[in-house]
């Protein structure tokens, strides 16, 4: 329904903000009108899990007919706390890897396992409530800075959004705007920029305190100083988290436990950045061609 797009339950509208990063805004609605997202009577609902994923030979088809595979007999495991990169050409299936572990998508074949459960016996909402998302384009709603940070952790006090927000590199700005914590963004998250738009979404996955970071990161538009705030303040969200980082900056895939090369759907290579450079394959490949936009887009 169409009150999607006002902040109802904990995380809708994130995920309105990840479907639309691939499907374009009307689709979104389309998808989430058609399939109100009904989960099974047998589901449960986990109130930890300590983090690890395991993708045990997935494929995947956005058709129906299956007639074009988008991910292709993928297979890979991250230990909790880990930080798990996917580098490869648009199109190679990166966004669709983070669909399907968020369970926007349901897999064709094969099973997304996390702390050895299969995902599908775990009701969607719950899933995904161990999730926190940091997106190129961070979700922000209509309503002030802090209601924004809040978002994060409905029960949160004023004081753990400051700290939230400190350690994430945004209070400073934030100081800084005329209201301060009580400046009305608008809905588009105009007034701010690109960067402390990013920064307050890492405030209030900070706040929300998941086992799991889905990051998708950001190419443009962030001048050299907020983008060192950025990656500051992801190395501290990071920090004892499981993390799956759409990967441009060098920094993040020099630091991943593991890097995924994706190509057409397919793994095509799976290593660290030193053990990746030293096949000489196709990161070798993307690395020099790429090394100064980053590794894959
Ligand atoms: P990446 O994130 O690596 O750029 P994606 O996972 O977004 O790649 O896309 C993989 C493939 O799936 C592409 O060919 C893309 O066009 C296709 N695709 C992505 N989203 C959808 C969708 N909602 N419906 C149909 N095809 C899609």
């Amino acid at each position: 329904s169409r009150q999607f797009t006002r902040p109802l339950n904990e995380l809708a509208n994130q995920f309105n903000t990840l479907l639309s990063a691939v499907a374009g805004a009307e689709r979104v609605f389309e998808i989430l009108d058609e399939q109100e997202e009904k989960d099974s009577e047998s589901s449960r609902k986990i109130d930890y899990i300590e983090g690890e994923i395991e993708f045990t030979d997935v494929s995947f088809s956005y058709d129906q007919e299956g007639q074009e595979q988008t991910i292709k007999h993928i297979s890979f495991r991250v230990k909790p706390g880990e930080t798990l990169a996917l580098v490869g050409p648009t199109g190679a299936g990166k966004t669709t890897i983070i669909n399907l572990l968020a369970r926007f998508y349901e897999t064709s074949s094969g099973e997304i396992l996390i702390d050895g459960m299969d995902i599908q016996t775990i009701q969607r909402n719950n899933l995904r409530s161990h999730m926190g998302f940091v997106l190129q384009d961070a979700y922000l709603f209509q309503g002030t800075i802090r209601e924004n940070i809040r978002y994060g952790k409905l029960d949160a006090s004023d004081k753990e959004v400051e700290e939230a927000a400190k350690i994430a590199n945004a209070h400073s700005f934030i100081m800084k705007l005329p209201n301060q914590y009580d400046t009305l963004l608008k809905q588009d998250g105009s007034g701010i920029s690109q960067g402390q738009r990013q920064l307050l979404s890492i405030a209030r996955a900070m706040l929300s305190n998941p086992s799991l970071l889905i990051l998708d990161e950001a190419t443009s538009n962030i001048d050299t100083i907020t983008e060192m705030k950025i990656q500051e303040a992801l190395f501290r969200l990071m920090e004892g988290r499981t993390s799956v980082v759409i990967a441009h900056r060098l920094n993040t895939i020099q630091n991943a436990d593991q890097i995924l090369v994706l190509d057409q759907g397919k793994l095509i290579e799976k290593g660290t950045h030193t053990s990746l450079l030293e096949q000489r394959g196709f990161y070798y490949d993307l690395f020099h061609s790429q090394i100064h936009e980053g590794v894959g887009s």
